[in-house]
């Protein structure tokens, strides 16, 4: 057909050929019997915008389908059919493991609807953990719990509303956790400048490194909770600072404001003197009698003597307001004592920044409500140091500080971040552990007792050992904290009597 040169030839030639073969006249047809009697390459023609409408149209429902749709987009890009067949093919397929045929039937398998119903249920309870700012997670979780309560669900739409919905919650899950090291991270920011503030309190300061070490990972509710009180104590004292400042201020104002006044006073009781001793000087030039002599220095007498009443209250005034000001200043560092001994009402013990007594009560309580809502055990230790008073009677009160502070930072370091250390009286320490059955706390404060002897504590250049005796209880389910105590208590006294250095079960 090559010899037909002429294009109006060939597209006489190519309109009969259409009516021959019976096709439809359409462009596309005429074109392809053009070409084929000119003997060109028949391309038939790339549909982009039909297809971009089809790409855009299409709804994947995981990320699997979500990958095919930026194949199908990229082959639609590169006008390439292999792509877009390929593209199409793999979404429209399931994966093989998503394929789950009834085996009997060989139709598509449905979900039990006990099965259905637990996984509605699971996807409910998990709701609330998307927070409210992600309305396409809420929308797939809402359409997903929809779908699972249908009378009949097949697994395999299920399979594929979990992978997207899977898809969602890992997104969610990120950014909770780019936000909450955001939060921290400012926190810490927060913090530290609240420390700036306070240089001079030196209460303050070992509240806010207490603080800045309470907010380091593993961010646990704990971890929390006992941020939020040692916050509160930074707050109370602050507000206690301010209002003691502002009062001494106004004490000292009010104190300034009097001694102004007096020494205006005396300014102008001395300049009213001057005058009249000035006046009674150009008189004596003037006196002709001794009468008149008389009489003037009797004046002069007066006046002087009122200068000198004058001057005495002035200078008496002046003293009992010096007096005033020693009175303020010594109540003022009565205060400031005070204050800095209120860390008593902290909940934190200042020598080894254990929980003090309060701090414990508090702990106890929310140890056990946990241990009553999730049912779970919890064990409590009493332990007690060995021969305290002889260390304190041979190496001194302050060796016995510092052992108490060696045995709270060794303890601190071998205890799991959710067991909580308090300083029950002097030299005894209660330890709680939630989790913790009988036979693990005994488990656990022997090996801390392992871990002591290993740490050798340095009283000056005295290597001296410490050892304790303890008793572990587990709190019962009806039973009281302070109960739960008073066994380990025992406990820990029939471990001193057979010997000490060893822990006992109560
Ligand atoms: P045991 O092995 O039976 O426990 O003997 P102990 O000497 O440890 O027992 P005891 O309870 O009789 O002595 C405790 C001593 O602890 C008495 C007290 O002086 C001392 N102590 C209490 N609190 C502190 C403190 O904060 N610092 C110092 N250095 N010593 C303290
Ligand atoms: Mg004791
Ligand atoms: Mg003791």
């Amino acid at each position: 057909m090559s010899d037909l040169k002429n294009p109006t030839d060939i597209a006489r030639e190519a309109l009969k050929r259409l009516a021959v073969r019976h096709l439809p006249p359409t462009p596309a047809n005429y074109q392809a019997c053009y070409n084929e009697i000119a003997d060109l390459p028949n391309i038939p023609q790339f549909p982009e915008s039909p297809l971009r409408q089809l790409a855009s149209a299409l709804i994947a429902h995981n990320s699997r389908q979500e990958n095919q749709l930026d194949l199908l987009v990229a082959a639609i890009g590169q006008r390439s059919w292999q792509g877009v067949t390929d593209a199409l093919i793999g979404f429209a397929q399931p994966d093989a493991s998503e394929m789950v045929v009834s085996s009997d039937t060989g139709s598509l398998a449905t979900l039990p609807a006990a099965s259905a119903l637990a996984l509605a249920r699971f996807i409910e309870a998990l709701l609330p953990s998307f927070g409210t700012d992600n309305p396409r997670a809420l929308a797939v979780a809402a359409d997903l719990i929809q779908m699972l309560k249908q009378p009949q669900v097949e697994v395999v739409s299920v399979q594929n509303a979990m992978g997207t919905l899977t898809h969602h919650v890992r997104s969610v899950l990120e950014e909770q956790l780019e936000v909450r090291d955001s939060l921290l991270a400012l926190l810490h920011l927060l913090i530290e400048n609240v420390g700036e503030l306070s240089e001079d309190d030196r209460w303050l300061k070992g509240q806010i490194d207490g603080l800045l070490a309470s907010i380091t990972p593993p961010l646990t509710l704990r971890h929390l909770d006992e941020m939020e009180r040692r916050m509160r104590d930074v707050i109370d004292k602050q507000a206690r600072a301010k209002t003691r400042s502002v009062s001494a201020q106004q004490e000292v104002r009010h104190m300034l404001a009097e001694f102004v006044e007096s020494l205006a006073v005396m300014n102008q009781s001395s300049s009213e003197f001057e005058a009249k001793i000035e006046e009674s000087a150009r008189q004596i030039e003037r006196v002709t009698s001794a009468d008149e002599l008389k009489c003037l220095l009797e004046n002069v007498i007066t006046v002087t003597h009122a200068m000198v009443e004058e001057s005495a209250s002035s200078r008496a005034q002046l003293k009992s307001l010096q007096v005033k000001v020693e009175i303020t200043e010594a109540e003022l560092l009565q205060l400031h004592q005070e204050l800095d001994s209120a860390s008593a009402l902290a909940r934190h013990d200042p020598l080894t920044d254990a929980l003090n007594r309060k701090g414990l009560d508090e702990a106890l309580v929310r140890e056990i409500s946990s241990m009553r809502r999730k049912e779970t055990p919890l064990s409590v230790s009493l332990l007690d140091i060995d021969n305290f008073k002889k260390l304190n009677d041979s190496l001194g009160h302050e060796a016995g500080d510092g052992a108490l502070v060696h045995l709270a930072d060794v303890t601190r370091r071998h205890i799991r971040p959710s067991d909580t250390l308090a300083r029950y009286g002097g030299e005894e320490f209660v330890i709680l552990m939630p989790d913790t059955v009988l036979d693990d706390g005994i488990e656990v404060i022997t090996r801390l007792q392992r871990e002591l002897t290993k740490a050798i504590f340095m009283a000056g250049n005295e290597k001296v050992l410490i050892t304790f005796s303890a008793g572990v209880a587990q709190v019962g389910a009806e039973e009281s904290g302070s109960d739960a105590i008073r066994r380990a208590d025992q406990a820990m006294y029939l471990a001193k009597r057979a010997g000490k250095n060893r822990v006992m079960g109560g």
